[in-house]
């Protein structure tokens, strides 16, 4: 069953062998795995339940329902966004369906650091198996490409740089193009269409509008979660829901997870919980091209260059994309005022943008604000930001390639660039708080896993080294940033960890 909260009388109080924070890609997975196994299982998602009818394809009313801070999540000195999704099937909901394994050299680096017994690369290979057959994961079909990543496509070409098509999990894609907002044809096989539905079949319950405040302990066990439900519209606090259970789950993604245990004084190594953050910060440059691009159309990423993004510990780091958004998102970076910006908007449909996402270095913070909140702390370093100006040279050096007249970087002030310019120059540019707008998706690393007690505070089974009965499965777990989209690797820790739960 799918339970609201806020339906539910104010005070609650519940019971399972296994209470799941977070039903996104890595709880939705665990409590599948969990519930399948024969445990009684409860889900608390702080977001709502939605279908695809629920999914309107307007930006003003999905952001808010679809987002934390209605998408106006940012780092807590408001230098760089981080979107993050709620809902139940958490940010799979608005994704954009790319999947991509961890490179074989970041996973051979964490076992030489940190271990991992339990992930070796069989397990690994298993996992990736097991969910790329789950989530029915095939190479966007060329058929498929749009004209945006078409154009992607011929600048990485014209310049002989590596590249190649993507793969998905999607199956009945209409091409839409809305998948950020949600999918309204159901065509997405995520954690809401794929694992909730087996979950709840197997009889786990899901709260949804139901936030966890603390995870409740006792000598070193713990023993349950204490959560809110959640009034709908304002997502104030409404009532008080108590879960007692001898497993608790934490997968409320990489910030809020640390959030909690940090909250709830779960005991841990100095800086083993809520210090390691990397988001893969990542820069946009727009080209206008003089036909109609029409790059909200389709399948928003089917193409990747890879040029820049090394496995080598020296190498370059940044991973390239055609990376459109809607209309309401594209006036917010769009550089200029008034009548510039309108004239720039009014050729929206002859923009293409592309984006640099960096395998970052820097290592951020999450601490809990309050019940409820949590703030984020992350500023890239010096090396960071050199790459990060690397990539928008790179950006427009593709843009310029594909075909585009005149290149914008929205920086404040913006910089309009034309053919024949000298494009080394951004390589020199100089990235400031508030000079540039610097959005990340990918928040992970939080509570890396390690087999040393006195190091991390998690193995790699996902069981906590210092509270029993605890586990974490969602994208904390990685030690570093791993360069490439995290969602398979996170179903994949999903599985492993909801194993390990059921042999609990
Ligand atoms: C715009 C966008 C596009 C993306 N595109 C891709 C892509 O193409 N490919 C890819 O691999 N990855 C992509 N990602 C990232 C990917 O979706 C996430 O890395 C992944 O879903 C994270 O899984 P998770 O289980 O850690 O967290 P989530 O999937 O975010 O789930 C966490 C859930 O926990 C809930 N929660 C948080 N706090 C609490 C609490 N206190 N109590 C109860 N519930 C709570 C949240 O509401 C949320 O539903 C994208 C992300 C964004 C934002
Ligand atoms: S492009 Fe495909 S997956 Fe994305 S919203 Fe449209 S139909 Fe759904």
């Amino acid at each position: 069953m799918i339970f609201d909260a806020a339906d539910l009388p104010s005070s609650l109080q519940v019971r399972a062998d296994l209470c799941v924070v977070g039903a996104g890609a890595g709880g939705a997975t665990a409590a599948m795995i969990a519930a399948e196994a024969g445990l009684s299982v409860v889900v608390l998602e702080a977001g709502a339940f939605l279908t695809p009818a629920d999914m309107s394809q307007r930006e003003d009313e999905m952001f808010p329902r679809l987002f934390w801070e209605g998408g106006n999540r940012t780092t807590k000195d408001r230098s760089v966004k981080v979107h993050q999704g709620r809902g139940v099937g958490g940010s799979t909901l608005h994704n954009l369906n790319v999947c991509k394994p961890i490179p074989q050299a970041i996973r051979d680096a964490w076992r030489r650091d940190r271990g991992l017994e339990h992930l070796p690369n069989e397990t690994w290979d298993a996992l990736y198996a097991e969910v790329e057959a789950l989530l029915s994961v095939s190479a966007v079909p060329r058929a498929q490409w749009n004209r945006h990543n078409l154009l992607f496509e011929r600048g990485c070409e014209a310049l002989s740089w590596r590249g190649g098509g993507l793969s998905h999990n999607r199956t009945g894609c209409l091409g839409s193009g809305f998948c950020e907002l949600g999918c309204a044809y159901d065509a997405k096989n995520n954690a809401a269409k794929v694992m909730v539905p087996r979950a709840v079949q197997a009889g786990a319950q899901f709260f949804s509008h139901c936030q966890a405040v603390e995870i409740t302990h006792a000598q070193s066990r713990v023993t349950g979660v204490r959560a809110t439900s959640l009034d709908p519209s304002s997502l104030q606090p409404r009532g008080t829901v108590v879960v007692e259970a001898k497993r608790v789950c934490l997968s409320a993604s990489a910030t809020a997870t640390a959030a909690i245990l940090l909250r709830s004084r779960i005991p841990a190594p100095e800086g083993a919980v809520g210090d390691g953050l990397r988001i893969h910060p990542a820069v946009v440059v727009a080209g206008e091209f003089e036909e109609p691009v029409n790059a909200w159309r389709g399948i928003p990423q089917a193409y990747e260059c890879t040029e820049w993004l090394s496995e080598a510990e020296d190498g370059h780091r940044l991973w390239l994309l055609p990376a459109f958004a809607h209309p309401v998102a594209t006036a917010t970076f769009v550089p200029g005022r008034g009548e510039a910006h309108r004239a720039l908007m009014e050729r929206y449909a002859h923009l293409g943008v592309f984006t640099a996402m960096l395998h970052d270095h820097t290592a951020g913070r999450v601490r809990p604000k309050g019940d409820l909140g949590l703030s984020i702390d992350y500023w890239p370093d010096a090396d960071d930001r050199k790459e990060l100006a690397l990539g928008l040279e790179v950006c427009a050096r593709l843009l310029f390639a594909a075909g585009a007249r005149k290149v914008l970087v929205p920086a404040f002030p913006s910089q309009t660039i034309h053919p024949g310019d000298d494009l080394s120059r951004l390589r020199e540019f100089e990235i400031t708080k508030g000079g540039i707008d610097l959005t990340a998706v990918h928040p992970m690393a939080t509570v890396p896993m390690g087999d040393d007690p006195r190091r991390a505070a998690v193995g790699s089974d996902g069981a906590h080294h210092h509270m029993d009965g605890l586990f974490i499965a969602d994208g904390s777990l990685f030690p570093t940033s791993i360069g490439t989209p995290p969602q398979l690797s996170i179903y994949a820790m999903g599985l492993h960890v909801g194993r390990r739960i059921a042999r609990a």
